[in-house]
C-alpha cells in the first residue's frame, strides 16, 4: 500500500517534470514553422481589408481562414461556424476540432481573434491568427493526447462578443458545462513594434476575476515561460490577462493563459496596423514559443 501510494506520488511528481524537459521531437516540429509562411499569412491578412465585425471584409477573413485549413488537409467535418450577432450586425466564431487519442473528450483550446477595427489588423491580431494557422498546419497529422481546438473569434474589438456567445452558448448551457476545457491559451497582439528590439514575450496570468482558477492558471503561465525558454530565443515576462478573448472563459472559471507582445505598439486599432509595421521575425519566435508549449499543453506524441 505505502508502496503504491510513494510511486503514485513520484508519477505525479515526474510526470509534469519529464514533459517540461526539453524533448527533441518538439523541437524537430518547431523546425517545422516556416517564416515565408507566416509572411504570406500575414500579408494575405493584410490584403483582406478592415475586418470591422458584421463587414463583408470580416466574412471573407473567416473564409480565407477556412481555406487554409482545408489546404492543411483538415476536413469540414472538423469545423463549426459559430453565429452570433451584435445588434443588427451578425458574424461568426470559426472552431476547428481535432481529436486527441489518450483524452478526446478534454480540449485544449488554442484561440485568437481576426476582427480588426479602423485599419486591418495584421499585428492585432492577424499575428496571433499566422501563429495559429502555422500551429495547425503543422500538428496536422501529429497523435496528442488531449483534443485540440483551435478557434478563430470575431466581435473582439466591440467587446469580446465572439468569444462570449461561444464561452455561454455553446460550451455552457445556462449552468451545465457542456465542454471539458483542460485549458485556453490566447494569443492576441503578437506583431512587436516595428524598429525595436523585439526579445521578449509577455505570458498572461489570471490575477482578477474569479479567484478560483487563478492558481491553476498560475502554473499554466509557468509552463508557458518554461516553453518559451526551451523552444524560442525570447525571454518572458508575467503579465495580468485582461482584455482578450480570454477573459469570456476566466470568468466561466477556466483555466487560462496567453501571449501578448511586450514592447507594446500603439498603431493596433489605427489604419497603420499594416505588414510594413509588423515585427515577422517576432511573430516567427512567438510561433516557435507557441508551437513549443501548445506540444506540451496537449501531450503531443514524443516520437
Ligand atoms: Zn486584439
Amino acid at each position: 500500500m505505502k508502496k503504491t501510494i510513494t510511486t503514485a506520488l513520484l508519477m505525479l511528481w515526474i510526470l509534469p517534470c519529464k514533459a517540461q524537459n526539453f524533448i527533441q521531437k518538439y523541437q524537430d516540429r518547431v523546425n517545422q514553422l516556416s517564416k515565408d509562411n507566416i509572411t504570406a499569412n500575414l500579408k494575405a491578412f493584410e490584403k483582406l481589408g478592415v475586418k470591422t465585425t458584421g463587414s463583408v471584409e470580416n466574412d471573407s477573413a473567416l473564409q480565407w481562414i477556412r481555406k487554409q485549413y482545408l489546404s492543411y488537409g483538415y476536413t469540414e467535418n472538423q469545423m463549426m461556424e459559430d453565429p452570433f450577432s451584435i445588434g443588427r450586425l451578425k458574424s461568426k466564431n470559426l472552431i476547428i476540432t481535432k481529436k486527441g487519442t489518450v483524452h478526446p473528450d478534454q480540449y485544449v483550446i488554442i484561440c485568437g481573434h481576426f476582427d480588426s477595427i479602423n485599419g486591418p489588423g495584421v499585428n492585432d491580431n492577424g499575428s496571433g491568427t499566422s501563429v495559429i494557422l502555422e500551429a495547425a498546419r503543422i500538428l496536422k497529422d501529429v497523435p496528442t493526447d488531449y483534443s485540440i481546438k483551435f478557434i478563430h473569434f470575431s466581435g473582439e474589438e466591440q467587446g469580446l462578443y465572439g468569444s462570449r456567445h461561444y464561452v455561454n452558448e455553446v460550451v455552457y448551457n445556462k449552468k451545465q458545462r457542456n465542454l471539458d476545457i483542460k485549458m485556453v491559451f490566447n494569443l492576441d497582439q503578437v506583431g512587436g513594434k516595428k524598429g525595436m528590439f523585439n526579445d521578449t514575450v509577455f505570458c498572461d496570468e489570471d490575477q482578477d476575476g474569479s479567484s478560483k482558477n487563478n492558481a491553476a492558471s498560475t502554473k499554466a503561465t509557468h509552463e508557458l515561460m518554461k516553453c518559451t525558454a526551451l523552444y524560442s530565443p525570447l525571454k518572458a515576462e508575467i503579465d495580468p490577462a485582461e482584455h482578450s478573448d480570454y477573459i469570456s472563459f476566466e470568468k466561466k472559471g477556466e483555466v487560462i493563459t496567453g501571449f501578448f507582445e511586450y514592447l507594446r505598439s500603439e498603431l493596433p486599432h489605427t489604419k497603420d496596423d499594416t505588414f510594413a509595421n509588423t515585427d515577422v521575425m517576432y511573430v516567427y519566435n512567438i510561433g516557435k514559443a507557441s508551437l513549443g508549449a501548445l506540444q506540451y499543453f496537449a501531450g503531443a506524441s514524443e516520437k
